[in-house]
């Protein structure tokens, strides 16, 4: 669909009133990932990657009664591991990236998951996004998750004319306030997934169609 075609007002100005109706709209926007420690959110994240939540729950339903600290993770043979999260995909990478985050963990950490961006970024096999998820949910967002509904609707709202995701973060952080750059992203990931669809957004049913300069309607 063509972009930024109807005439709105700045960007700066329309930032506050879209959180606030996507939050009316979504106020059960959240994580979908289970997880009941900052390890086992840690670990949830890193299995996410190319694979669904749902999928990574139905894993971690048991994974986590068997793995409950770092050393379980490094207790048992790298095959077994796999075995255990065969099912999210990529299980050898995936695998040999937990061990390695729990071997540093422990080393530097005295077994905890660190909070801050740029320890959270030297643990293996955690990239910035994954970073910015786990610290946003621990509740110290230090940057705004940038994934694919993030993108494409930042660029439909005229947020961001970027495509590289650093980019697009770059133009959010200067854009969002500070104090919403946790939830900002499970807004537009549940107003992507329900209404603004990548291939037919429902702007005759969108809250923000009046603020969006991609509305059809
Ligand atoms: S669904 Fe809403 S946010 Fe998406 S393009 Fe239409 S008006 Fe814009």
């Amino acid at each position: 669909m063509a972009e930024a075609r109807r005439r709105v007002g700045p960007k700066k100005e329309r930032i506050r009133p879209v959180v606030e109706r996507l939050a009316v709209e979504h106020a059960d926007a959240a994580i979908a990932l289970r997880f009941r420690s900052p390890l086992e959110l840690l670990v949830s994240v890193m299995l996410s990657a190319q694979t669904t939540d749902v999928n990574v729950n139905r894993v971690t339903a048991t994974l986590f009664e068997k793995y409950r600290r770092p050393e379980d993770y490094l207790a048992v043979p790298q095959a077994e591991l796999e075995r255990d999260i065969f099912a999210t995909g990529f299980y050898r990478q995936k695998a040999k990236s937990l061990r390695g985050t729990m071997r540093l963990l422990l080393d530097e950490f005295d077994g905890a998951v660190p909070r801050r961006l740029e320890q959270l970024t030297r643990l293996p096999g955690v990239a910035r996004k994954t970073a910015n998820v786990v610290a946003a949910e621990l509740g110290e967002p230090q940057g705004v998750v940038v994934d694919t509904h993030v993108r494409r609707l930042s660029q439909r709202l005229g947020f961001t004319k970027q495509e590289d995701p650093v980019k697009i973060e770059r133009d959010l952080v200067r854009l969002v306030p500070r104090a919403d750059w946790g939830r900002f992203p499970h807004l537009l990931i549940w107003h992507g997934r329900r209404v603004c669809d990548a291939r037919r957004p429902r702007c005759e049913d969108c809250v923000l169609v009046d603020l969006c300069p991609s509305s059809r309607v």
